[in-house]
């Protein structure tokens, strides 16, 4: 049985695709200028996007068609600000569960 969800509430900033210079097909990362690494997770919904930027780490989420002028981005939190998010729940850590928690399961 899996404990049950806890909802958390972040500020993730939130602002318009940030456009390479001279280049509306492709998004750069607001912190740094970095060319982001675009990723489309579903097929059918070429709009939704995640931006990976190589350069500084930062990711995004993209609302946003590649080559028009419009479109959204949102910063997500990164792996610190996820941690501190947890911590300031109570919480120890996403991974903190599956080693000796003492499951059912039968231990060899
Ligand atoms: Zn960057």
């Amino acid at each position: 049985m899996s404990p049950p969800a806890r909802k958390l509430s972040v500020t993730m900033p939130v602002a318009g695709v940030h456009h390479c210079p001279g280049d509306l097909a492709s998004a750069c990362c607001p912190g740094c200028d970095h060319h982001l690494g675009l990723t489309q997770p579903e097929s059918e919904e070429p709009a939704r996007l995640i931006g990976t930027c190589p350069e500084c780490g930062r990711w995004y989420l993209l609302d946003w068609h590649p080559g028009s002028s419009e479109g959204l981005m949102v910063l997500l939190p990164d792996h610190q600000d996820l941690l501190r998010i947890f911590r300031a729940l109570g919480m120890t850590g996403p991974c903190s569960e599956g080693h000796d928690g003492g499951g059912p399961s039968a231990s060899g």
